[in-house]
């Protein structure tokens, strides 16, 4: 046995980090200290004072006991289908295929897989959600990262955007709205996009998952809903605005011109066949979900919003720390002026504090200067106690 030769993972692991949860290595070690910790790093409302609808539960529960517990189509079945339709035409988007996927994950997955080669390269928000440059170093590809403006609510630097592309160019990645920033893309935006993706040829895709989680009057665009023949893939799911993340439900939206798209929607289904489909009787709280409207929403989001501007008001307060209104999602994306790397700040403060944040290094490369990303879903009280425990902090370190 000891002629055995240690494993070596494959060259498409190498790359691959996840700050959201790679900074619980650092968390663990004061846990086992005997120290505390207040999470503010991972967006899950579930682990907070939020919960699943119950008609979702109920919805997934009589699947079961109906016995729908086998394998369903690998799209996903048709009535969950069919109400992913209306809703996408509710959101003025004309799909021509949609798949059900587990989690909007695994959506993303599919659309990357089908679509990028090995040395091809995908432009991604920066900062942005992990997940697309982790995909994309599986696929032995590139993300190429584009700036998001924080001196313009970090709207998208397009200008920058069009200097990344290349010939090797395949898609363009937008996460509308963004996670960390909490940003909403304007209409303006959206078309600026639209005109670099047309006149490069590059497919949209577009992660809404967090769409109907506004914070402000600000209405949210789908940007298939302004460009009906150009070739978008739109993700979305249950896991944030339907709060069951667990469920692992998400989906695929397909729109533009078919004969643009026949063959790469093929290329997913191929992929989405070999892997069977997605959880089946959770599929089922997908009409529940969205034939119920959004009434379930109304107390998470007045929660939100007081939490949202208690962490602005208390932020800004702090000398040294600067973080910009965010408009949508859960994430506040602060600056913080301090002479280290931001993966040491933020190592430094849980270690000392508890505070438990996610560097903005680990979103990429843009903003280059530090910033932290934090989920503001505790309850207010536990957001008081982690942003004096921050403000002791940096009067303690950095004089502030
Ligand atoms: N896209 C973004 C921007 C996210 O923030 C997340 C999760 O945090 C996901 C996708 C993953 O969604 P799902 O749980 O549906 O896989």
């Amino acid at each position: 046995m000891n002629t055995f030769p240690k494993i070596i993972p494959s060259l498409r692991t190498q790359h691959i980090t996840y700050a959201i949860r790679d900074i619980l290595a650092i968390a663990n070690e004061r846990k086992a200290a005997g120290g505390d910790l207040i999470f503010l790093n991972i967006g899950d409302p579930l682990l907070f004072d939020f919960d699943t609808p119950p008609h979702l539960i109920e919805a997934t529960y009589q699947a079961m006991k109906e016995r729908h517990n086998g394998y369903s189509p690998s799209e996903g079945i048709g009535i969950a289908i069919d109400a992913i339709h209306k809703q996408a035409v509710a959101d003025g988007i004309v799909p021509t295929d949609i798949l059900i996927t587990t989690g909007a994950s695994e959506g993303i997955d599919l659309a990357l897989s089908a679509l990028v080669n090995h040395g091809e390269n995908v432009l991604v928000p920066s900062p942005g959600y992990p997940l697309y440059n982790a995909l994309l170093s599986r696929l032995l590809a590139e993300g190429k990262p584009y700036i998001l403006d924080e001196n313009n609510n970090w709207q998208p630097d397009i200008a920058h955007m069009e200097s990344q592309i290349d010939a090797k160019t395949k898609a363009i990645v937008l996460i509308n709205p963004n996670n960390p920033t909490g940003a909403i893309y304007t209409e303006d935006t959206l078309r600026e996009i639209i005109k670099l993706a047309i006149k490069y040829h590059l497919v949209i895709l577009s992660d809404e998952i967090y769409d109907k989680l506004i914070l402000n009057s600000q209405k949210h665009i789908s940007i298939a809903s302004l460009n009906r023949d150009i070739p978008i893939v739109t993700f979305n799911g249950i896991s944030k605005c339907y709060l069951a993340p667990g469920f692992r439900i998400g989906w695929a939206i397909i729109s533009g011109a078919r004969e643009l798209t026949e063959d790469y929607v093929e290329g997913m289904k191929k992929l989405a066949r070999a892997r069977l489909c997605a959880c089946h009787p959770e599929q089922y709280a997908i009409p529940a979900a969205l034939q119920n409207g959004l009434s379930h929403l109304q107390l998470p989001l007045e929660k939100l919003k007081r939490r949202r501007d208690l962490t602005v008001e208390m932020l800004n307060a702090i000398p040294g720390i600067s973080c910009q209104v965010p408009n949508g999602a859960f994430y506040a994306f602060p600056k913080v002026d301090v002479p280290i790397s931001d993966e040491e700040f933020v190592k430094h403060l849980i270690r000392e504090t508890g505070v438990v944040v996610v560097h903005g290094s680990g979103f990429g490369p843009f903003p280059a200067s530090p910033h932290f990303r934090l989920a503001f879903l505790p309850t207010e009280n536990e957001l008081e106690k982690a942003y004096s425990r921050l403000d002791g902090f940096m009067r303690k370190h950095y004089g502030a």
